[in-house]
């Protein structure tokens, strides 16, 4: 009986092995025929994620790259038939058919013959079209906009929006340059903290992080990486160890002159400095074409030599700095602190009642004893008990009291629940609808100053004539509200929802760096208990100081 069983096992391993090896055998041919060569990069306008899709080469000595018509189909809704007997493949996008034929190089694009260089062929099930097909024929026949760049195998479906359109790079004996050009003026962060690593912040921009992934090594650069975030880009910079000094300028395209060198520099930035070319004066945004912009990330060639990891990770970069402009010498002597709100302005108030005119006070209490006890600077208050003060009369007694940072504090609010977080507010003109929205209702509180006064006047008032005289302080700002955001982000568990401009009544005809701080959502019932919680607000306190005691130390080093 035992010996039968065995036999049984064997039979049974063989068979099973026997399957395994025809498995391995049917499967090996195919699959190096159909070895991708490379891949093509899809990104998609219409909010589908980007994917890569494998192109083949299917000819010896022949590098032409084919791509399966399951993923066109994909790519572009398309609807596709085959027709086995005669050979024979019709794809229809956007209402057009195009007819293939294996082995051919003829498309029938409805009645009307197309000639590509290289003919269609049929592999392992597949019907393979040359990729020159979504170039030369598709492109111009679709109604959304394509673009093929062939240099990076990156295929751009549908026109999004984007104002950050490209990046090339230029290499010298001083150095090497990135340019970044842009279609629209845009205000920009560069945070040079971590060694080796420049990181740009561009706010409200757009961009395609496919197209800003370099992983070659340009000159000093090593790689560039990118994200695009809901409201605003970043750029990361891996440079070179040798490189100590570096360079960050946003200057106008002139259609009369080519090259970089003829540009005028149109700004000079403070180490981590914002700027925007509005902010330079009207002559110089002239002389752009229609707000084309070149973002220039030069690095300066270094005799210093490579050095050990040890020594590398506390070395950061400096930036150059050209005479005095952009960098002041700035002491924080005096803080003006502004609880939002007040009187019969309460603004956003909790489903449970808690208003936050009284979150707000409450809050800027508590940091004007930290401020006063811990940095022994001067602290000034807009309001210290429940009443209205008109927006423009806060900025005034700022600007009376000769202060040197003037922060804001206010709770947040929105008609979903599940909102919430922290951000920091700085003035610039807003890019984004969430903070139009902002905005709007931190600026409502005017139409308590002024019943006459109607919600689209507010709009105008605020969203086209924002102050130029906060233009000054824009760097400083939102170097100042950058390192709140990170001071908060360290010290709170609620989500971070970054750094944004916006065109705030509150923070206009300001003469010193201002920012506004939202701490949480008042309509987030977890977040409303957190603005009633002594610990939370003992954490946002600890946040902002500690971004004061930061920002006192980087202007005080650079002097
Ligand atoms: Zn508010």
């Amino acid at each position: 009986m035992g010996y039968t069983i065995n036999t049984k096992r064997l039979i049974l391993i063989i068979a099973v092995l026997a399957v395994a090896l025809l498995q391995a055998s049917s499967a090996s041919p195919s699959s190096s025929e159909l070895e991708a060569a490379s891949s093509l990069g899809v990104v998609y306008a219409d909010g589908r994620p980007p994917e890569d899709v494998p192109l083949y080469e299917l000819e010896k000595g022949n590098e032409a790259l084919f791509i399966s018509t399951y993923d066109v189909a994909r790519m572009f809704r398309a609807t596709k038939f085959w027709s086995p007997g005669s050979r024979k493949l019709v794809l229809r996008i956007d209402g057009v058919r195009y007819l293939f034929t294996i082995d051919t190089r003829v498309v029938m694009v409805g009645d009307e013959p197309a000639l590509m260089h290289i003919p269609v062929r049929y592999r392992d099930g597949q019907v393979m079209i040359p990729l020159e097909f979504i170039s030369d024929i598709l492109s111009s026949r679709l109604r959304e906009g394509i673009e093929l760049d062939w240099k990076r195998l990156l295929l751009t479906i549908g026109s999004p929006q984007y104002n950050v359109n490209d990046i090339s790079f230029e290499d010298d004996e001083s150095g090497s340059k990135a340019v970044i050009t842009m279609t629209d003026e845009l205000l920009y962060h560069v945070d040079s903290d971590t060694p080796g690593l420049l990181r740009i912040k561009i706010y409200g921009g757009k961009l395609n992080p496919l197209k800003f992934t370099i992983n070659e090594t340009h000159g000093l650069f090593n790689r560039v990486r990118a994200e695009q975030t809901e409201s605003d880009s970043y750029l990361f910079f891996d440079v070179r160890r040798t490189v100590r000094r570096f360079k960050v300028t946003m200057e106008p395209v002139s259609p009369e002159s080519g090259s970089l060198e003829e540009n005028r520099v149109s700004s000079s930035n403070a180490s981590s400095a914002v700027t925007s070319s509005s902010a330079e004066g009207e002559g110089q945004s002239e002389s752009g074409s229609k707000g084309l912009r070149r973002l220039v990330i030069f690095l300066e060639k270094g005799t210093l030599p490579e050095i050990p990891e040890a020594d590398f990770a506390g070395r950061k970069m400096v930036e150059i700095t050209e005479g005095t402009g952009g960098l002041r010498n700035r002491e924080i002597k005096r803080v003006v602190i502004d609880p939002g709100h007040g009187g019969i302005d309460k603004c956003k108030v909790s489903p449970s009642g808690i208003m936050e005119k009284d979150v707000n006070l409450a809050v800027a209490f508590m940091l004007a004893d930290r401020l006063h006890s811990e940095l022994g600077v001067d602290v000034v208050l807009t309001r210290k008990t429940d009443v209205l003060i008109p927006l423009e009369k806060r900025a005034e007694m700022a600007n009376e009291a000769g202060a040197d940072l003037f922060i804001s504090i206010h709770c947040n609010g929105w008609f979903h629940p599940e909102a919430g977080g922290f951000e920091t507010f700085f003035l610039a003109p807003p890019r984004t609808k969430d903070e139009e929205r902002l905005a709007r209702d931190e600026n409502a509180s005017i139409k308590y100053e002024n019943p006459l006064m109607k919600g689209n006047d507010l709009d105008e008032v605020d969203f086209i004539l924002w102050d130029m005289v906060q233009n000054e302080y824009i760097n400083e700002s939102s170097d100042f509200a950058e390192l709140v955001q990170r001071e908060l982000s360290a010290r709170l568990e609620i989500r971070n929802r970054g750094v944004k401009q916006a065109g705030l009544k509150v923070l206009k005809g300001l003469k010193m760096p201002a920012v506004l701080v939202e701490m949480a959502f008042l309509s987030n019932p977890e977040e409303e208990k957190l603005l009633m919680n002594d610990n939370f607000r003992e954490n946002v306190v600890e946040g902002i100081v500690e971004a004061i005691r930061k920002f006192q130390n980087r202007y005080a080093a650079s002097r």
